[in-house]
């Protein structure tokens, strides 16, 4: 499964920022009540998202979180096949269905299980093949206390995330350096894809122990990072092509990284570097690629 990661999420935010902001909530529909979290269920969050007016939309980890009037944040998780859309659709009776022919009409699109409806008669719609995404609304100081906000690590693309502050944030985990860069509390943004493509640059094996990395493969771990993220970003993100799970931007369209990629779902592929076949094992139900012979 292919959880959107720090691009793709930061795509989402940006475009959002550019089409929604000032915009004022209107109605609320969703088939699933159960991916809204905050206390009170539907029926509360409902209530107060009415006539809130958005401020901002920003991303914290894989968070977007959209800053409302009265104090009052809404956030979005799109967890693993959630992607937030941008549009017009028409309720039919049974399914929402986009009247403009193209990327929101593309069937990636059509899993809609929320529809948030602005004042300009446009409405952002999430798109979830297998329903794990989740939403609430709180109140913003409430909010940063809960702990999926308040343990969240540094942010790796802030101006101010130095190399000492990367090397405090990974040194204070134990474990494989591929686990660690992919845990949330050490770092946020990174996952399975941009782990993967991290370590290949940086010719660091996924399993070797934190503990045992010197300072120059750290510096090479933390550069590579900052590249590859900000890369990434650039590019929309990457949009895997599978059957079930592909990120999307705000549009529907696909992102561009997916072209980059040296060794994420490569396997069996020759090495861009050495022209070894890259690698695939299994571990804890996730696919670690690698090559054996640049990375040690
Ligand atoms: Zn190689």
């Amino acid at each position: 499964m292919i959880m959107p990661e720090l691009p793709e999420v930061e795509t989402t935010v940006r475009d959002l920022n550019q089409e929604v902001r000032n915009r004022t909530f209107v109605d609320v529909w969703t088939d699933f009540e159960k991916m809204i979290k905050s206390p009170g269920g539907f029926a509360e969050f409902k209530k107060n998202l009415r006539g809130k007016i958005i401020l901002s939309v920003r991303r914290r980890g894989k968070n977007i979180l959209f800053e409302l009037t009265d104090g009052y944040t809404l956030l979005v998780h799109q967890k693993l096949t959630g992607h937030l859309l941008y549009g017009n659709w028409v309720y039919d009776g049974k399914s929402w269905i986009s009247p403009a022919k193209g990327d929101l009409a593309d069937p990636m699109n059509r899993y809609i299980h929320l529809v948030l409806s602005l004042d300009n008669k446009k409405q952002i719609a999430l798109s979830d093949l297998r329903k794990f995404a989740k939403t609430g609304l709180w109140k913003t100081v409430d909010l940063f206390e809960t702990k999926d906000i308040k343990e969240l690590g540094p942010e790796p693309l802030d101006p101010g995330f130095s190399f000492e502050k990367f090397r405090e944030a990974i040194g204070a985990k134990k474990g494989k350096i591929k686990q660690v860069l992919m845990d949330q509390s050490a770092v946020v943004g990174i996952g399975n894809i941009y782990s993967d493509e991290i370590l290949w640059a940086s010719r660091i094996h996924p399993a070797r122990p934190v503990q045992s990395l010197g300072r120059k493969e750290l510096k090479a771990i933390y550069e590579n990072s900052l590249r590859i993220l900000a890369e990434a970003v650039k590019l929309r993100g990457t949009t895997v092509i599978s059957n079930t799970e592909e990120y999307r931007g705000i549009g529907g369209r696909r992102g561009k990284y997916q072209e980059k990629l040296n060794v994420y779902r490569l396997n069996g592929t020759p090495c861009p570097a050495c022209g070894r076949k890259v690698e695939r094992v299994k571990v804890n139900q996730r696919s670690w690629h690698f090559c054996s012979k640049c990375q040690t």
